[in-house]
C-alpha cells in the first residue's frame, strides 16, 4: 500500500505514520525526519537544510525531491510506503507523479489529516520528541510518566527547535500558501480523501484506518 499524508503542522501525521507503519509493516517516510537527523550528523544536506527550518521555511525543492526519488525505489519500499511531510508543494508532486509513473507504481490513498488552527498551535507548542527514538509527547493531552524522559526507550525528551510560536506561525503561512493548494490538486484527480484530525490518537488511527481499507 502507498499513502500520503497530508495535513499542517501539527495534525499528527508523524504519529499517525508510525502507527501505520506498524499496522500495515511499510516504512515511515518523513522529509522531515531525515532531514532532522541530516541536522544532526552535521553533513553537507543537513547545514544547508538547517538555515530554512530554523525559520519555518521550505528546504528547496531539488533537495527533497532528490532524497525522496532515492528513497522510494529502495528495496523495502517494494510493497509500500507512506509519504509523511511530502509532497509539501505542487511542484513536489509534479515530480513525485512522474517518478511513480517511471516506476510503474500508483498511490492508493491520499489522505488528508484536518484540524484547525487554533489546535494546531496548542499541540505545537506543547509538544516533545524523544531525541533518541523520536517518540512524540504532549504537556497536556499526553505527558511523559516521567518529565522530560522517553516512556518508551527512556531518551531525553526536547522541544524541536522550530516549534516556538514565531516559527510555528511562520510554519502555518508556508503550509496555507504552499501545502494547502494540494488538496485541490489531488481533488482534481479524485484521489483526496479527509479525515478529521480530532479526538485522540486512536480516535484518530481507527478513523484513518477505516478510511484505507
Ligand atoms: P516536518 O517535520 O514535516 O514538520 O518538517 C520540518 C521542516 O523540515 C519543515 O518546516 C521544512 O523546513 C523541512 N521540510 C520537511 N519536509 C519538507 C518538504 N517536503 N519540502 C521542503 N521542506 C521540508
Amino acid at each position: 500500500m502507498r499513502l500520503i499524508l497530508l495535513g499542517p503542522p501539527g495534525a499528527g501525521k508523524g504519529t499517525q505514520a508510525k502507527m501505520l507503519k506498524e499496522k500495515f509493516q511499510i516504512p515511515q517516510i518523513s522529509t522531515g525526519d531525515i532531514l532532522r537527523q541530516a541536522v544532526k550528523d552535521n553533513t553537507e544536506l543537513g547545514v544547508r537544510a538547517k538555515t530554512f527550518m530554523d525559520v519555518g521555511q521550505l528546504v528547496p525543492d531539488d533537495v527533497v525531491i532528490g532524497l525522496i526519488k532515492e528513497r522510494i525505489r529502495q528495496r523495502d519500499c517494494k510493497t509500500g510506503f507512506i509519504l509523511d511531510g511530502f509532497p509539501r508543494n505542487i511542484a513536489q508532486a509534479e515530480k513525485l507523479s512522474e517518478t511513480l509513473a517511471d516506476m510503474r507504481v500508483v498511490i492508493d490513498n491520499i489522505i488528508d489529516l484536518e484540524v484547525d488552527e487554533r489546535e494546531v498551535i496548542e499541540r505545537l507548542t506543547g509538544r516533545s520528541t524523544c531525541l533518541d527514538c523520536g517518540a512524540m509527547f504532549h504537556q497536556i493531552s499526553c505527558p511523559p510518566k516521567v518529565l522530560g524522559v522517553c516512556d518508551g526507550c527512556g531518551g531525553k525528551l526536547a522541544q524541536r527547535p522550530d516549534d516556538n510560536r514565531e516559527t510555528i506561525r511562520e510554519r502555518l503561512k508556508v503550509y496555507l500558501g504552499s501545502t494547502a493548494p494540494l488538496k485541490e490538486f489531488y481533488m482534481k484527480q479524485g484521489n483526496l480523501k479527509t479525515v478529521k484530525a480530532k479526538g485522540s490518537v486512536e480516535d484518530i488511527f481507527f478513523r484513518l484506518c477505516e478510511m484505507i481499507e
